[in-house]
């Protein structure tokens, strides 16, 4: 059966510019706010619950659950912050929402905050995403002309502002606690938790950190149902999902589907399948931190729990196709000096073991590994994972583990071989 495929989130074919707010309204747009101010805050929470609408950053963690654990009874002021940051390699889906429906976004963002009573969002938004923050500011500006934002949200007495956060380039700030420290003016290094962010968050109050496409669904739960849009999904894991493919697939692109789609399907029918019909050598299903996957392990459901139990994770839904005829320790090489450069250098783990593995990968492409380096690099690599602050050091360490468990071939070919048997220079990240 072909794979069904949705555009509740995914509007992008059917010609209109939904970031006119004109148009966004005549769509059905902001109706979701009025209603779910008149259901009021539990009821909200109950809603997003039923939706089982999972964090759609990577962790992948209820948001209604997510959002209990922010105390009720504090006299502190509450945030909401959203996760714009969208820097994982292979992972393009954020981009989409705020360069071409900012107010689907906001809309989320408002329910959340009536949720949640909270008077102050803040988007922090990747720092080269320069034309999507303008994109989201004129977003916001036409909410405040519109009364839909400032002091009376609609007519509700609700007070909400809403403010783009620019990052300055650092993969790190999509950890959400790198992120709270950048927001705040200070370096985006990773916190020790607990306390985590629910309780002690931005200026050291609660807040809660979602991701985009997991508050630009809460308008979906609301407008429709939380029962409704479970149904789009499986149990434990409802709506649709934006899906992203790249890499050596005929039609690369953004996808939406149900949560549970088939992986296989969405590569070969709505991906088009692998470029010149070349066989398929692997899979990286979720963002470049995940552990890569071979051919026969992809016929899967798209589910969080599916996924890891075939050794992988969901992750952010990027899927990196790669065909036969890749040089796995070249693509290795490629993540490995992205982690390097990305580690913020708290834990000594991650700061040297990172950059350690990037130089052994480029030996074994250049020629000049030694056999007793496979082992090495696997070594480095258990060393890191689980003893970091932060979740960087695992996703440093899960690619090397992965790739070397299953293309263990291709490393060895390059040992014997004295370099790399696959055609082609040296890449420009590659140590000379
Ligand atoms: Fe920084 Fe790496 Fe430690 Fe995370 S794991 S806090 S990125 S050094």
């Amino acid at each position: 059966m072909p794979v069904q495929t949705y555009n509740y989130l995914l509007r992008d074919k059917d010609g209109k510019d939904y970031r006119d707010l004109a148009v966004y309204k005549a769509a059905g747009g902001y109706k979701a706010v009025l209603k779910a101010h008149a259901m009021g805050s539990e009821a909200i929470i109950a809603e997003v619950k039923t939706a089982s609408i999972r964090g759609r950053g990577g962790a992948g963690f209820p948001a209604g659950v997510k959002w209990g654990f922010v105390p009720k009874d504090t006299n502190k002021p509450k945030y909401l912050v959203v996760n714009a940051d969208e820097g994982e390699p292979g992972t393009f889906k954020d981009n989409y929402y705020l360069s071409q429906d900012p107010h689907r976004l906001l809309e989320g963002c408002i329910i959340t905050a009536f949720a949640l009573d909270i008077h102050t969002v803040y988007i922090y938004v990747r720092g080269e995403f320069i034309h999507q923050i303008a994109t989201l500011d004129k977003a916001i500006a036409d909410c405040h002309k519109a009364g839909i934002l400032g002091k009376d949200v609609l007519g509700t007495k609700f007070a909400l502002e809403i403010h783009t956060h620019s990052g300055a380039g650092a993969y790190i700030c999509g950890e959400e606690t790198a992120l709270l420290e950048s927001l705040e003016g200070k370096p985006g290094q990773p916190r020790l938790k607990p306390p985590f962010p629910a309780v002690v968050g931005a200026f050291g109050c609660p807040t809660v950190i979602n991701n985009v496409e997991t508050i630009a669904s809460v308008p979906l739960a609301i407008e429709h149902g939380g029962a409704w849009f479970a149904g789009l999904g499986v149990e434990r894991d409802g709506g649709t999902r934006i899906v992203g493919v790249s890499g050596h697939v005929k039609r690369p692109g953004l996808f939406e589907v149900g949560v549970g789609a088939n992986m296989k399907d969405v590569i070969y029918e709505l991906a088009g399948g692998i470029l010149e019909d070349r066989p398929l050598k692997a899979v990286i299903p979720g963002g470049s931190s995940c552990p890569v996957m071979t051919p026969d392990e992809i016929n899967v459901p798209m589910t969080i729990d599916a996924i890891r139990d075939a050794g992988s994770m969901l992750g952010t839904c990027g899927i990196i196709v790669m065909a036969e005829g890749t040089c796995m320790v070249r693509a290795l090489a490629r993540l490995s000096h992205f982690y390097a450069h990305e580690s913020c250098g708290q834990c000594t783990p991650c700061r040297e073991g990172t950059g350690w593995m990037a130089r052994i990968i480029d030996d074994i492409e250049a020629g000049r590994a030694r056999q007793g380096d496979l082992d090495t690099l696997v070594e480095i690599a258990d060393q890191i994972g689980g003893n970091t602050i932060c979740a960087l050091g695992d996703a440093a360490s899960l690619p090397v583990q992965s790739f070397l468990q299953k293309f263990r071939a291709d490393f060895q070919a390059h040992i014997d071989h004295g370099g790399c048997p696959f055609d082609g220079p040296l890449p420009r990240w590659t140590r000379p």
